[in-house]
């Protein structure tokens, strides 16, 4: 069975008299073990896709499923069961908390699921090149380590599916090196991966590539 499944999304936005379809019929399927990259112009539609698949947002028309369950269309605290259950999530607004250092941002999350783990915490904040910041309060991080920090965080729990937008946007070579290890290693635990980049040598590691355009799966 897929981990994510995603059947003719479609979205909206209004702003005054003017209508952005951001989602035109988009339909995407994660298997376990699946490492997915979107890419696409900016403005093509990735993050409403990445908001909408994990329920943050409500698509106007189109299903998601999660391992089977129904996610659309059901009250908030179901959907945040059912996110929390299934999802690390790093948007480009970064999922820190500002009064928290990057080591207590990534142990929260490991205390809000119930499985604290010092040697894991450990181990992703080297894993993400973090090691000499891990005292560091997110105001005092660079954009590349913020959205490091960000991943740590969505990572933290080893979720089943991790949804990342642009987690390599400002980091160099090496450390993109590093970031695509972290999400190879998932493979072998069936976990998927799902993320946005313009990083060609990240979407040439992928097990597929998903190319938007205009809010459509471009098939060209
Ligand atoms: P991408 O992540 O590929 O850059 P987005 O999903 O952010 O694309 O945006 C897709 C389209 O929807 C763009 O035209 C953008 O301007 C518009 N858009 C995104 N979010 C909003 C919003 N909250 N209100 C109005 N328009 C939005
Ligand atoms: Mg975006």
């Amino acid at each position: 069975m897929d981990r994510l499944c995603a059947h003719e999304l479609y979205r909206f936005y209004h702003v005054g008299d003017d209508e952005v379809a951001a989602l035109r019929g988009v339909s995407l399927a994660l298997a376990p073990g699946e490492i997915v990259a979107v890419t696409g112009p900016s403005g093509s539609g990735k993050s409403t896709l990445l908001n909408c698949l994990t329920g943050l947002d409500e698509p106007d028309a189109g299903m998601v499923t999660v391992d089977g369950t129904k996610m659309t269309r059901r009250p908030e605290a179901v959907r945040a069961h059912l996110r929390a259950r299934a999802f690390g999530i790093l948007m480009q607004s970064a999922n820190l908390f500002p009064h928290f250092t990057v080591a207590d941002n990534i142990r929260f999350q490991m205390r809000l699921g119930g499985r604290p783990d010092e040697a894991r915490l450990n181990d992703l904040i080297e894993a993400v090149g973090l090691g000499h910041r891990r005292d560091a309060l997110p105001v005092h991080l660079s954009g590349g380590e913020t959205a490091r920090a960000g991943l740590a965080v969505a990572l933290a729990l080893d979720p089943p599916i991790l949804v990342a937008d642009e987690p390599t946007a400002e980091v160099d070579k090496a450390t993109e090196e590093d970031l695509l290890a972290l999400f190879e290693a998932r493979r072998s635990t069936d976990k998927a991966t799902l993320i946005t980049t313009h990083s060609e040598a990240l979407a040439s590691r992928a097990d597929r590539v998903v190319r938007l355009k205009d809010g459509r799966i471009d098939h060209d």
